[in-house]
């Protein structure tokens, strides 16, 4: 399997992140149809790695003209080991639905444990330097639709029931649901839903980056080759 690494990828910066790190992706060669995002929650690494192995284990000539690549939305958040970003912000509960709202959302450490922490939601919607820039990212290349990596609630999430949603439910096993379960003020996926946007969240297994690797990585590389739906 050809290798390389991710230093030679002609990455663009749209944007700066609070602690100033680049924000960082990969555009396409043509016109963005899908864009790919991970990284979004600082504390699900395991989606940035494995977004990376799938890109790394191909040619560049291989990846789908047409596909745009974030790594990590959320560089500080996975420097601190943290949900939100360096303000405390749940950047996936900042995005400017209509039902957006400043009160505190909540999340857990441990999907099974019933225990709730408090998460801000930002001084207003798309308050956060990295919410600026992936909205700006998504107004100038206005892709067909998008698919959001996240963990660690193992399901395909998407109300549309699209294509490609169905082909990764069908591959890994993972139920294809149309909520998530709860309510998510806020999140990128109701503000995409208010645009018709196609908007995939696929929630990895809580699995560790070993196992997923081996069996996402694959995937993955069907999806960035254009040989997926
Ligand atoms: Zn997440």
């Amino acid at each position: 399997m050809a290798r390389r690494t991710a230093i030679n990828l002609d990455l663009i910066e749209y944007g700066r992140s609070v602690h100033g790190a680049p924000l960082l992706w990969l555009p396409p060669r043509e016109r963005c149809d899908l864009l790919i995002v991970a990284g979004i929650h600082g504390e699900e690494p395991e989606t940035t790695v494995t977004l990376s192995r799938a890109v790394r284990s191909c040619e560049a000539t291989e990846l789908a003209p047409d596909i745009g690549i974030i790594f990590c939305a959320n560089p500080d958040g996975v420097a601190l080991g943290t949900r939100g970003n360096a303000n405390g912000v749940d950047l996936n509960r900042n995005f400017p639905a209509a039902n957006w709202q400043s009160d505190p959302s909540s999340c857990r450490w441990h999907a099974d444990e019933e225990e709730a922490l408090p998460i801000g939601t930002g001084p207003a919607a798309a308050s956060e330097p990295e919410s600026q820039a992936l909205l700006a990212l998504l107004e100038t290349t206005a892709p067909a639709q998008v698919l959001t990596l996240h963990g660690p609630l193992a399901c395909v999430d998407d109300p549309e029931h699209s294509p490609l949603a169905r082909w990764i439910a069908d591959q890994t096993g993972l139920p294809l649901v149309g909520e998530i379960g709860y309510e998510t003020p806020g999140s990128m996926g109701t503000w995409a839903a208010e645009r018709e946007l196609t908007w995939i969240t696929w929630e990895f297994p809580p699995h560790g980056i070993e196992p997923l690797s081996k069996s996402y990585v694959p995937l993955l590389k069907s999806i960035i080759t254009g040989a997926s739906p």
